[in-house]
């Protein structure tokens, strides 16, 4: 049975907060299932969380052990996180790093309709680089583009405690 977050009090549930982790993170580490093996990579990535449904969008090339795992087994978990930073105490139990993250369990797609992957790769773009841009038809055929659609996510924060730094 699956369980929420331990420490509630880290929980994150306001959705602009949750969009400024995703916004600040820029890498996803996405894992897999490899038969019996776990795998897991780290990608860049680009979102959308409209009404409450997280999707992530990846590129990359069109062949590869991630690919393969991924059309043998859609399911992924994915993570990232932002605002790292390790902070220092006076005993050892007091050192610690603070964070802001988010998890989720998806299901992965990969793009085969020309106009999906350009919408996907702008989506992509947007979240590396702020910054719209316009696809050709041509370039579509060299990348792949892999649409994540969230079935849960959780968001968790960790701040420096207070008297430390
Ligand atoms: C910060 C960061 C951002 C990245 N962003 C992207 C991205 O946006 N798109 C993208 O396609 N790739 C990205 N990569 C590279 C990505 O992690 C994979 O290396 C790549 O996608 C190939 O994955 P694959 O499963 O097809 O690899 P394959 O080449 O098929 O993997 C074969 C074997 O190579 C090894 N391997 C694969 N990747 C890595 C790795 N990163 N480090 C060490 N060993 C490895 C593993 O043992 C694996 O079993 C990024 C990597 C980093 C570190």
């Amino acid at each position: 049975m699956k369980k929420g977050i331990t420490k509630r009090e880290r929980e994150v549930t306001d959705i602009k907060e949750i969009k400024e982790i995703l916004d600040k993170s820029m890498i996803v580490h996405i894992g897999m299932i490899d038969g019996d093996e776990p795998y897991v990579v780290p990608m860049n990535y680009g979102y959308t969380l409209e009404d409450g449904e997280l999707c992530l969008y990846l590129h990359g090339a069109t062949v590869g052990r991630k690919t393969d795992i991924m059309k043998a087994n859609p399911k992924v978990f994915f993570e990232m996180e932002c605002d790292v930073n390790p902070f220092e105490g006076k005993v050892a139990c007091q050192y610690g790093t603070s964070y802001a993250s988010v998890m989720g369990l998806g299901m992965a797609e990969i793009l085969e309709d020309v106009e999906a992957k350009k919408e996907g790769l702008s989506k992509f773009m947007k979240t590396q680089t702020g910054k719209d841009f316009v696809f050709e038809d041509r370039m579509m055929s060299m990348v792949n583009v892999i649409k994540i659609t969230a079935t849960e996510f959780t968001a968790k924060k960790r701040p420096v405690p207070v008297g430390l730094k």
